[in-house]
């Protein structure tokens, strides 16, 4: 029988604002396997949540940190090295766009608002990577969220889905460069869930329904099923799997159309 143990394994977390969050998903089975586990939030008025989410947890580390301020990551991963020594897991389960930018036309984009979301949501995994590299082995592994968005037009995802273009690509860079030390990097393509960042989403519940009306089977994915994902990709049984896009939508990705039945 295969099962998973992660008993002295080290974990970072970094984005869960609450029990819907997909980091805190793929957290809930982290902490089963029983790997350590540290979470990142952004900002404090996070941290009673995360608080109350943890409680039954032992060994969990809270630290606050902006994945946009370089001073701020450098302080969460000497936290973390003085704290857990190494990392074997990080999830990066970031993501921003100015909602003025999902309402209107792509081509209207703003500087200010291409720039703050490809930072927010695709360089921050670059940077995050970069501070992590000192703690991480051979065999650790980095998982971060996408969305199909990043390969056919989704209406009103705009600048996200050329952000979440961009943290694939970084996904691939990623693991051509930081596989020489045995440390892989994929990237999760979750089908729509319903969570906080989902609800600034102009037309999600539309996006919500008929993604799962499209979907071989005939539902969309459960946050249960992106946490089992990730579990694997952050485990030794994908051990040869690095810079992918790996699906978790229930199949809708794969339709060009709706089939009737
Ligand atoms: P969520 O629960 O709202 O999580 C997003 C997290 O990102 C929040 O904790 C948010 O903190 C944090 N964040 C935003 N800007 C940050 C910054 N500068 N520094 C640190 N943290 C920051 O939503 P989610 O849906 O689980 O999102 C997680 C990931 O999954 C995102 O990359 C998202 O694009 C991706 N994804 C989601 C779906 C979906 O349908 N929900 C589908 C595919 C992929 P605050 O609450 O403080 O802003």
């Amino acid at each position: 029988m295969i099962s998973l143990d992660l008993s002295g394994k080290k974990a970072l977390v970094m984005g869960v604002a609450n029990a819907r969050s997909l980091g805190w998903a793929i957290a809930e089975q982290l902490l089963a396997a029983g790997a350590r586990v540290a979470f990142s939030y952004q900002g404090e008025r996070l941290r009673p949540e995360l608080e109350k989410l943890t409680k039954d947890y032992s060994g969990v580390l809270l630290r606050q940190a902006d994945a946009t301020s370089e001073d701020d990551l450098t302080a969460l991963f000497a936290a973390i090295k003085a704290e857990f020594g190494q990392l074997d897991a990080v999830v990066h389960a970031i993501g921003f766009a100015p909602r003025e930018a999902m309402e209107g036309r792509f081509l209207d984009t703003t500087a200010a608002d291409w720039n703050t979301t490809l930072s927010v949501s695709a360089y921050s995994l670059v940077s995050m990577c970069r501070h992590a590299e000192p703690l991480l082995t051979e065999g650790s592994s980095v998982i971060s969220l996408t969305y199909h968005a990043s390969q056919k037009v989704v209406p009103k995802y705009n600048v996200m889905g050329v952000a979440k273009a961009a943290l694939e690509a970084a996904t691939r860079y990623l693991a051509a460069e930081m596989g020489a030390k045995g440390v892989r990097v994929n990237t999760i393509s979750a089908g729509p869930m319903r969570t906080i960042a989902a609800r600034s989403i102009p037309g999600f519940s539309t996006m919500y329904d008929q993604a799962a009306k499209a979907a071989p089977l005939g539902r969309n994915a459960t946050s249960q099923e992106v946490g089992k994902l990730g579990l694997f990709l952050l485990s030794d049984l994908a051990s040869g799997i690095t810079g992918q896009v790996v699906y978790v939508d229930a199949g809708s990705s794969v339709m060009a159309m709706k089939m009737d039945n």
